[in-house]
Parts: structure tokens; sequence; C-alpha cells
């Protein structure tokens, strides 16, 4: 099994060293556990120990684990995963924070179907400019803004990107950067960035949410597998 508790305690320690070498305090960052394919009871050992913040990436996994730990009050789910339009309700539903959005009529969905507080949105850019990749261009970032920004029900809070995973984590340190530039030039003040293979760098470059999955929860069971 797993040591949940005890893999927790190393990133929150690595985490904490980060800040200091940023010069930022500990709750400058909030540590987003990525439990994509987890079963529950990862989750409720998480939670256990203090962690109240869980991205997801699938909605319908969202909407079965958020229903079974309704329980668990003052938990918070984050979607951080690519989202069609006929799945957005599960989102409007259950998430607290949705990353990853990068489509208009996402967007107007969500907007459509949130109830109670707005949604808080990061806005996902596309900072490599791969055609492939998920991400609003940075050429077409201040519209996409300010039609984002018009809708009701949800809050731009910040940018996130999912920069290509490398070998050494320092290659991605330009492309944290140069998110937070684009954060500052347009008024947002969240950054959702780095991940199990580089979340310190991220840190050190002024990252307030890091999404980390593997170093807390271990290897992810192959693609296809349900939890
Ligand atoms: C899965 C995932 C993560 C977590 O990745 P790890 O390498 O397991 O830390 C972070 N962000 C997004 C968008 C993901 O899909």
């Amino acid at each position: 099994m797993t040591d949940i508790a005890g893999n927790l305690k190393n990133v929150r320690a690595r985490l904490e060293a980060a800040c200091r070498r940023a010069g930022r305090p500990p709750d400058a960052v909030t540590l987003l556990c990525v439990s994509k394919k987890m079963p529950p009871e990862a989750l409720e050992a998480a939670f256990g120990a203090q962690e109240r913040h869980f991205g997801e990436n699938y909605a319908q996994e969202l909407r079965d684990k958020a229903e079974r730990l309704q329980g668990l009050s003052g938990l918070h789910f984050h979607f951080i995963g690519p989202l069609q339009t006929n799945k957005a309700r599960y989102v409007a539903r259950w998430a607290w924070a949705f990353h990853a959005l990068d489509r208009l009529e996402v967007a107007q969905e969500l907007s459509r179907r949130r109830e109670g507080e707005p949604l808080r949105c990061f806005v996902e850019v596309n900072l490599a400019g791969e055609d492939s990749k998920a991400g609003v261009s940075e050429a077409g970032l201040g519209a996409f803004l300010d039609s984002v920004r018009a809708l009701p029900g949800l809050q731009v809070v910040g940018l996130m990107a999912l920069p290509p995973l490398q070998e050494n984590p320092e290659a991605n340190r330009p492309h944290f950067r140069h998110l937070a530039q684009l954060a500052q030039k347009h008024g947002l003040s969240e950054l959702s960035m780095g991940t199990t293979s580089d979340f310190e760098v991220a840190i050190e470059e002024g990252a307030t949410v890091v999404r980390v999955g593997t170093a807390i929860f271990g290897e992810r069971p192959p693609p296809g597998k349900k939890p």
C-alpha cells in the first residue's frame, strides 16, 4: 500500500523548502493533490492528513467521487482535465475550481449551469505553441479573457499551463516564468503550474497552485483502467 501520509510529509517539506528559497511564505502555495484514477479511499487518506484540495481529470469520475465523499466537509474538488460541453454539467455541479478553460463554448455552458458561488477558473495557455496541445494561444488570450469575464457564474482567477514533460525540471523554468509574466500583464493573481516532476521550479517562478499526483498517490493505473 502506498504510504500517502508519508508521501505528503515529503512533498510538503519540498514545497516549503522551495518557498523559502523563493522568499515566499509557505501558505502562498496551495498543494492540489491530483487524485485522478485513484480510489476514494486514497482521497480519504489524504484528507485525514489535512489535505483539502483534490484534482480530477474525468467528469464522471469527479461526480462519483464528489457524491461519495460529500461527508468530508471542507474538501474542494478542482477539475483539471480537458472538458467537453456535454460533460460540463458535472463540473458546474461539483467543482470548486476549473483549471483547463480554453474554449468559449465550455465557458458558456459552465456559466449557464453554475449555481451558487462562482466557479473559479484558470485559463489554460498553450505556451509552447504546440498544435496538438490544449490551451488558448498567447495571441488570443486577451480577447478570450474579455469574453469569459463577461459571463456570470464564473470568476477568472488565473492562468494554467502544462508544459512538456521534461527529464530536467529546469527546462520548464522559462515556460513558468513566461506564464507568470502573462498573468501579471492580464491582471491575474493565480498561477496553476508545476507537477510531480517540476513543482519546485514552478514555485520558484511564482506558482500559487501546484498539481501533484504521482509523488503523493504513487503511479496511476494504466490508461483505460477504471479506478
Ligand atoms: C495528471 C495531471 C497532473 C499530475 O501529474 P503528476 O505527474 O502525477 O504529478 C497535473 N496536471 C494535470 C493537468 C494532470 O492531468
